[in-house]
């Protein structure tokens, strides 16, 4: 069987035919070329237009990365023609195997994207022998083919998120879609700001805004000025997953100025290596449970915190807004006695936002409450795993990869 038979039983092109397939030595080893030529009276097609033109000239030959087979490159090599086109001028022809000025061909370029969703985009281009450049190039078309062809109708849901790209650095907005059943990332935007939150609305649209019935978002003030003058018609949620990270940064700053002072003080390192058994809420491992037991002993500040807090987690399981708002009305008032300056900080935010963070139980039901907090992880994970994303361009496509349940074509061939 010659390589031109499986070709033809893969990835045929109705207006191409392929010639001998042959090995080469390169720089890159041995590789194998397969001839690539017009089928016999097919005419080109323009670039331009798309409609078929008379032949102007011929273009030097170039080769197209095609799918490895066996571990050996494979490249297609043509020469395109220049048209003379009546509508466009001298133009380039249209291949079906690669786009424009790409010498990725598109197959070639879905099998590295669909590979990329699996690894990272260094194994990948180390796997398949190609250039880091060359992945991002692949998943770069993945996410503009399927940005391009996905369906935005029934978003009910939404929840804005931020994450900050380069520790502390550079903030982006990510916008996710939540509904029961269908959760992905549906746009970022650089900053988190007012003019932020408004682009994505503007890009969204009128009807489709009209159409959210429930908004997720953290505390965050210019987020909420927006989301109140742009879906007042909506149920606002403060959700569980934010107010639970300003808890966390709480009692991480209370731990972390106590172990300052004790260490002025010469006390013992007593709260060293406690930060994850004072965060955690369940499977502490042996040696951290210990570490609590330990720590429980000491009315230390960041104990009290972590009580508070823990505390707290029953206000989750009410059902009724009125019954979980008594709740917490008491809890914001222990707290407030508390003498923790950062945990009264946080019920004083709670007070202030009594009714968007009740609104969590009123919307109970109709949205997947841990969804912004799953994506959220994800989201860092891709912008974490990944080496390389300083631009904000390269992390919208990693995420948007990742995170947007992208469609894909129907392809002829699976190749992976
Ligand atoms: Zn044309």
């Amino acid at each position: 069987m010659q390589v031109k038979t499986i070709l033809n039983q893969i990835q045929r092109y109705r207006r191409f035919v392929y010639g001998e397939a042959k090995f080469v030595d390169t720089e890159k080893g041995r590789v194998i070329e397969v001839a690539i030529r017009p089928r016999a009276n097919s005419r080109a097609v323009c670039s331009g237009c798309g409609q078929p033109a008379p032949g102007y000239d011929m273009l030097d030959v170039r080769r197209f990365d095609f799918v490895p087979l066996w571990g050996i490159l494979v490249f297609l090599v043509y020469a395109k023609r220049r048209l003379d086109c009546p509508r466009c001028g001298v133009k380039v022809e249209e291949v079906p195997w690669a786009t424009g000025k790409n010498h990725l061909t598109t197959t070639y370029a879905w099998f590295l994207a669909t590979w990329a969703k699996r690894m990272t985009w260094t194994d990948v281009a180390r796997a398949f022998r190609t250039s880091w450049d060359s992945v991002f190039r692949a998943v770069e078309m993945a996410v503009e083919w399927g940005l391009a062809h996905r369906d935005l109708t029934n978003v009910k849901s939404i929840g804005v998120d931020e994450i900050s790209l380069r520790r502390g650095h550079r903030y982006v907005t990510l916008v996710y879609q939540i509904d029961e059943g269908c959760r992905r990332l549906l746009w970022m935007g650089e900053h988190r700001r007012v003019k932020t939150l408004l682009s994505f609305f503007r890009w969204f649209g009128h009807e489709r805004r009209m159409q959210l019935r429930f908004v997720c978002s953290d505390m965050w003030k210019p987020y909420m000025k927006v989301i109140g003058r742009r879906v007042s018609h909506a149920v606002h949620v403060l959700d569980r997953f934010h107010i639970v990270a300003h808890m966390n940064k709480a009692i991480d700053k209370i731990r972390a100025d106590e172990a300052r002072q004790m260490k002025k003080d010469g006390y013992e390192p007593l709260l060293k290596n406690s930060r994850w058994c004072l965060l955690k809420r369940k499977n502490r491992t042996k040696k951290q449970e210990m570490k609590l037991a330990e720590l429980l002993q000491y009315n230390l500040k960041c104990v009290r915190a972590h009580l508070l807090t823990g505390d707290f987690q029953g206000f989750w399981d009410y059902v009724s807004p009125a019954w979980a708002g008594k709740f917490m009305d008491r809890w914001c008032t222990r707290t407030m006695r508390s003498q923790l300056e950062p945990m009264k900080k946080v019920a004083k935010m709670l007070r202030n936002h009594r009714e968007l963070i009740l609104n969590w139980f009123r919307a109970k039901g109709s949205l997947s409450s841990a969804a912004v907090e799953g994506m959220n992880g994800k989201a860092k994970v891709t912008t974490r795993r990944s080496y390389g994303f300083r631009g904000f361009r390269k992390a919208s496509v990693a995420l948007y990869h990742t995170l947007g349940d992208l469609p894909e074509p129907e392809l002829t061939h699976r190749f992976c």
